[in-house]
């Protein structure tokens, strides 16, 4: 598959996942529909996250998704490192390495790494809240990812 085919099953993608995120985030703004249109970018992310993860897979190969997650990871990287988040900068460059020596459709192209990449969707909002309160912690940011992941694969294999 090529890099637009999969970015549009990882919009279509998005388009059948859209309703249950949209009833996880209203359930945790206690199904208020005042708060959860004030979630408008929530949903706005989930997108982006699930293009995002329909690209992840293909890091393993120079290709056009690692052009484009590299271009997204060397901003945020640069501003970890400019406002002194050193630690945070490191993490993400020592996972970026990783990709380069993988072998094409192997370990990235595996359903364990569609669940465990995007985890730190799940891990960072604890760190940065201090608690593990279930309805913020970036369910839906991780269940968008690895569903745009998953179309990577499935699209992969009816190949
Ligand atoms: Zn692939």
């Amino acid at each position: 598959m090529t890099y637009g085919q999969h970015v549009r099953w990882g919009i279509f993608t998005y388009f059948l996942a859209f309703i249950p995120i949209t009833i996880w985030i209203s359930y945790s703004q206690n199904w208020s529909a005042i708060r959860l249109w004030d979630r408008w970018w929530e949903m706005v992310l989930c997108f982006i996250l699930c293009i995002i993860g329909s690209m992840m897979p293909d890091l393993d190969i120079k290709s056009k998704s690692k052009t484009v997650v590299y271009s997204l990871l060397i901003p945020i990287d640069l501003v970890l490192i400019l406002f002194m988040y050193y630690r945070a900068a490191a993490i993400i460059g020592f996972f970026a390495l990783i990709p380069n020596v993988l072998k094409h459709r192997g370990m990235l192209h595996s359903p364990v790494a569609a669940f465990l990449i995007p985890a730190p969707l799940l891990i960072i909002p604890i760190f940065l809240t201090g608690k593990v309160d279930y309805k913020q912690i970036g369910v839906s940011y991780y269940a968008a990812m690895v569903l745009g992941y998953l179309s990577h694969l499935i699209t992969d294999r009816k190949e």
